[in-house]
């Protein structure tokens, strides 16, 4: 069964990347992760993660920011940029090297476009885990075949292979830049965060998350993976797929079709409140089960 949230001591967290403004589907893992912690009387802590400068956008994190404001989210402390945990990222790519968990990876893109394709892209064939003198190359964290299970609260059983079904992954980029699945683990951790609510869209990162808990001796938090909206075409709602960002000026209307999507069914007169009544009634009505085993909600209802 899935693991329920530990009552006196829940940290959660919304974690966006500043990628570029919150939209729709952002807005609902930052609702769902924040009642969440509130009904738990838990801490809902921010944190920016800027560490992939080449997917930035000049400003996002102020956008954000001010957007998260406007809304009257209050997050626990001050606001947490994952670049300023770099360091601890490094360590932790360096223990694993020197207890031989992981290694570097002279392969490029070209050299790994025939590789067999599993769920995830191109499954490493492993080609460098016996070593590699190439000048350029990536850190890739050798896995194993045991299946890594996940419980999650809202989509149940979950698990992967990940020798087989990924291959050995990246957690220091060819540009140097620690990738995400390292960065958001310790983090995670240094930070105290019990239980992670977020998009359903990261459930399938969420093994090699675990694997690389496992190995660094980490515990693993609670995880909830909430539906994305999706087009009619199926594809997510994102800033690639054109999805609109979230406005200021509408603020009570938009948080309540927020509420709506996700399952809670707001009272209609609630559209024109002001946000702190919005709140008050979300805090006493949030029920974070309705999601349980949905995994998308149609767009055209709400954007
Ligand atoms: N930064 C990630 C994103 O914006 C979310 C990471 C997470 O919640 O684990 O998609």
């Amino acid at each position: 069964m899935p693991r329920e949230p530990a009552a006196d001591n829940y940290v959660g967290r919304f974690a966006p990347s500043p990628t570029g403004p919150l939209h729709f589907g952002s807005l609902l893992a930052a609702v769902a992760s924040y009642l969440e912690a509130r009904r738990h009387g838990g801490q809902w802590l921010l944190r920016i993660e800027d560490i992939d400068p080449p997917r930035e956008q000049d400003g996002a994190d102020e956008e954000i920011l001010r957007i998260l404001e406007a809304y009257q989210f209050e997050w626990d402390g001050p606001v947490i940029y994952q670049s300023r945990t770099e360091p601890a990222h490094r360590d932790a790519i360096r223990q694993l090297q020197d207890e031989g968990l992981a290694y570097r990876c002279g392969c490029s893109r070209k050299d790994l476009a025939n590789a067999p394709r599993g769920p995830l892209g191109p499954i490493y064939p492993g080609t460098c885990r016996e070593g590699s003198s190439a000048e350029e190359f990536a850190i890739r964290v050798r896995t194993h075949d045991e299946p890594i299970v996940i419980d999650d609260r809202l989509q149940g059983h979950y698990q992967q292979r990940l020798e087989s079904e990924s291959g050995d992954f990246i957690i220091e980029r060819r540009d140097k830049l620690v990738a995400y699945q390292l960065a958001v683990v310790i983090d995670d951790v240094l930070q105290g965060v019990t239980d992670v609510v977020r998009g359903i869209d990261l459930l399938d990162s969420t093994p090699r998350q675990v694997h690389l808990q496992q190995i660094l001796g980490l515990s693993t938090p609670s995880y909830a993976h909430i539906p994305v909206v999706e087009h009619d075409d199926g594809s997510k709602l994102s800033k690639l797929t054109g999805a609109p960002p979230i406005r200021a000026a509408e603020a009570s209307e938009t948080l309540c079709r927020a509420l709506d999507a996700l399952g809670q069914r707001p009272p209609s007169a609630l559209e024109t409140a002001p946000l702190a009544e919005i709140w008050q009634w979300s805090q006493e009505n949030w029920s974070m089960s309705r999601l349980e085993g949905r995994r998308n909600i149609a767009m055209q209802h709400y954007c």
